[in-house]
């Protein structure tokens, strides 16, 4: 489902961010990308989802090359991807319930839609007695969940989740991973970074990241 055949990116001269990098991920998994901060994470991560384009090497997701899709298809391909990056906050000025609904509602659904499909999800996260909310009344913990309710709302075929437990204490992580781990369980593949180790036994594949390389990738014994 996605290829990624001897990726580097040079941000600038000599600023390698990821070095030959070849993996491919089936439909499905449940990925944990590890390795310490700096390793190049979030650059896959990006790459997957058009935000950063390879220097060498391609990208592929369900046959397609990322790196030759036209800007104008980028929105085509996001919208099978449920995108939670570090640089997507929630809106602040509006309620927990409008800002899940801004997916479907940029992608032209009707109110009535968007507002069911949303609190479905809201629900999924087990958030639905905060679609009222302002988002600063969460705690960190609730917000991120806000955000896989608002990434989850297309119904993607995958999930992107850029250090989503960071900032977060054992027991909000860990309602953040398994929120996640119960979409892989229906079915969404889900790629998670992360340079907090804890976890790594909830993934079917663990990928580490080091320097910009892959340095060891194990399936996991105890995954589902
Ligand atoms: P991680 O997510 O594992 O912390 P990143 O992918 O963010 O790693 O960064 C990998 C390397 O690329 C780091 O050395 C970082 O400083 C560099 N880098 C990341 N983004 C940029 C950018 N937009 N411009 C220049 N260098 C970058
Ligand atoms: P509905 O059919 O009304 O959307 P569901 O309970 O099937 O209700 O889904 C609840 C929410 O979870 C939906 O908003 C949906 O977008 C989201 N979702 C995303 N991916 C999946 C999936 N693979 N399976 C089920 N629900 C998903």
């Amino acid at each position: 489902m996605i290829e990624f055949n001897n990726v580097s990116k040079e941000y600038s001269r000599d600023v390698y961010a990821l070095r030959d990098v070849s993996l491919s991920i089936a439909a499905g998994e449940l990925i944990f990308l590890a390795g310490p901060s700096g390793a190049g994470k979030s650059t896959l991560l990006k790459m997957i989802a058009g935000v950063e384009k390879p220097t060498s090497g391609s990208v592929s997701v369900n046959g397609q090359d990322i790196g030759k899709l036209k800007a104008g298809s980028l929105p085509y391909l996001r919208r099978k991807l449920g995108l939670i990056l570090q640089e997507q906050k929630l809106l602040l000025d509006r309620t927990v319930l409008a800002n899940v609904m801004l997916p479907l509602v940029v992608t032209g659904a009707s109110g009535t839609e968007a507002e069911t499909r949303a609190r479905a999800a809201l629900e999924k996260v087990s958030l639905a007695d905060k679609a009222n909310a302002k988002p600063q009344s969460l705690s960190g913990g609730e917000q991120q969940r806000v955000a896989i309710a608002r990434a989850i709302v297309n119904r993607p075929q995958i999930i992107l989740a850029d250090e989503p437990t960071a900032f977060l204490d054992r027991d909000n992580a860990n309602k953040v991973l398994s929120a996640l781990k119960a979409f892989q369980s229906a079915g969404v593949t889900c790629i998670i970074s992360s340079h907090d180790e804890q976890f790594l036994d909830k993934a079917s594949r663990v990928i580490y990241l080091s320097n910009g390389r892959v340095t060891d990738s194990w399936h996991s014994a105890l995954a589902a």
